[in-house]
């Protein structure tokens, strides 16, 4: 007879160990499957892990946590071929307690957490791979079947955590395969500068510049994707930089793009080059990020069964945000099993409690708000091409010293705007899908 627990966890990233953290805090005999290694051994992320919706599962995790820097800059670029319009954010409120947000490396960040979920008494099974559902007469989620001999496991309650790819969830057909244009590809490199670690520490602050400790990111838009939906990222980890470029998997195929060849292109812009020059990569990843938006959510339970983070396409690529999202749909699935173990009931009826209180936060309300947002980019691609190309020769017109009399620059940058009824259009347009 296979053995039985409460819950079965499906993946070691942040949804899963959050929901188990959620749920062994309050008694529960709870097993947590991995398929890599160790809990990150599979994960990748920019990344950017927010203070507070984390904090709420781990209170002052930055405490004990392998977290690289506290980000007090976050800025933006808009590229040209050649060159780059700057904006941004410094608050040195960031660089303290309570913090806003901090970089991470996911290998380090997961693996510690998976050993604080350990030490609370969850069951961490790594190096596992869930490869089906088990499932009664009925139709309800009973347990898994991994691809060990012997492997099959029951549980009352299955939460399904497998990330973007969300395997499992389409086996019980809560969703179809996802499109090419739900999901993105990212590629990320980690690049060491040169020197041991407290040297490429003062190299990453001198280049960008920091004081001792603090970290900043940057989010770029415009020529590295080659005319394809996305963006490239820039943050600053202890000793590390971590740079990376992604688009919707749709449109690398429909601009015959290569990932590996677009990252390597976008580390030789000029604005970029100097940034990473001496610099070697340590790490390589690729993963995909869910961007199908609230129209893409799946249903979030059925007899048996939650599904959190990625693997419900609970994503907020508009804002960068997947990590909050992970974490607070995991704390509410393992609440929701908590109430369901109190009731003996692990129906649907009593896990829908999980849907109806992810509902009321911002992780429902933020998709719903920016539904046609991923769709308006798709279809209205001058926002990653023409207008960042438009606003650098604004911009190097207007700084350009030449002896031209401002009146005329002004008229000149003026008409350079070109159709500006088309304009206006566009940013109503875009104001329209994200107000
Ligand atoms: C390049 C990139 C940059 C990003 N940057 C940011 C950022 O800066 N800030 C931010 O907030 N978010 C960011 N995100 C999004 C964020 O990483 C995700 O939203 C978050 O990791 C989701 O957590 P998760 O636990 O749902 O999924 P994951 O972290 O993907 O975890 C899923 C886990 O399930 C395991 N698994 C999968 N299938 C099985 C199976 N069948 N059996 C056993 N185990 C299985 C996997 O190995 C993995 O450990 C980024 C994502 C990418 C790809």
């Amino acid at each position: 007879m296979p053995e039985k627990f409460d819950v079965i966890v499906v993946g070691a990233g942040l949804s899963g160990l959050s929901a188990a953290y959620t749920m062994v805090n309050k008694g529960l005999n709870v097993i947590v499957i991995e398929r890599g290694d160790y809990p990150g051994a599979k994960n990748v992320m920019g990344g950017v892990l927010y203070r507070q919706p984390t904090s709420e599962v781990f209170p002052e995790f930055w405490k004990e946590a392998p977290v690289e820097r506290p980000v007090i800059e976050q800025d933006m670029w808009l590229l040209s071929d050649a060159s780059a319009v700057k904006a941004g954010h410094r608050s040195e409120a960031w660089a303290r307690e309570p913090y806003n947000a901090f970089t991470v490396l996911r290998g380090k960040f997961d693996a510690w957490l998976g050993q604080k979920v350990a030490d609370a008494g969850a069951l961490i099974v790594p190096g596992t791979t869930v490869v089906d559902l088990l499932r009664d007469g009925r139709g309800r989620v009973i347990g898994v079947r991994t691809n060990r001999p012997d492997g099959d496991l029951l549980a009352n309650i299955v939460i399904l955590a497998d990330g973007a790819v969300s395997l499992l969830s389409e086996k019980i057909e809560l969703h179809t395969r996802w499109k090419p244009n739900q999901l993105a590809l990212a590629v990320k490199e980690i690049l060491a500068p040169p020197g041991k670690s407290d040297e490429r520490a003062k190299i990453i602050e001198e280049r960008f510049g920091l004081a001792p400790g603090e970290g900043l990111t940057i989010e770029m838009y415009g020529a590295l994707t080659k005319g394809m939906v996305g963006t490239a990222f820039l943050y600053t980890n202890k000793d590390t930089l971590s740079f990376g470029v992604g688009a919707l998997l749709s449109d690398y195929a429909e601009f015959k793009q290569n990932p590996h060849a677009l990252l390597q292109i976008a580390k030789q812009h000029p604005a970029l080059a100097p940034l990473f020059a001496g610099c070697e990569v340590r790490e390589y990843a690729a993963h995909l990020i869910p961007e199908g938006g609230y129209d893409a959510i799946p249903p979030l339970f059925a007899d048996g069964v939650m599904v959190v983070g990625d693997a419900a396409q609970l994503c907020n690529g508009l804002h960068r945000e997947g990590s909050n999202l992970a974490v607070t749909s995991g704390k509410l699935a393992g609440e929701t099993a908590i109430e369901a173990h109190n009731k003996g009931d692990f129906f649907g009826k009593t896990l829908s409690a999980y849907a109806a209180k992810l509902n009321d936060t911002f992780v429902i309300k933020d998709l719903r708000k920016y539904r046609r947002a991923s769709q308006h980019m798709e279809k209205n691609r001058q926002f990653f091409t023409s207008y960042p190309a438009m606003l650098n020769n604004m911009a190097t017109e207007f700084f350009t010293v030449d002896s031209v009399p401002k009146r005329e620059k002004q008229w000149k940058i003026f008409k350079m705007a070109g159709n500006k009824l088309k304009i206006a259009a566009d940013l109503w347009g875009l104001f329209k899908v994200v107000k």
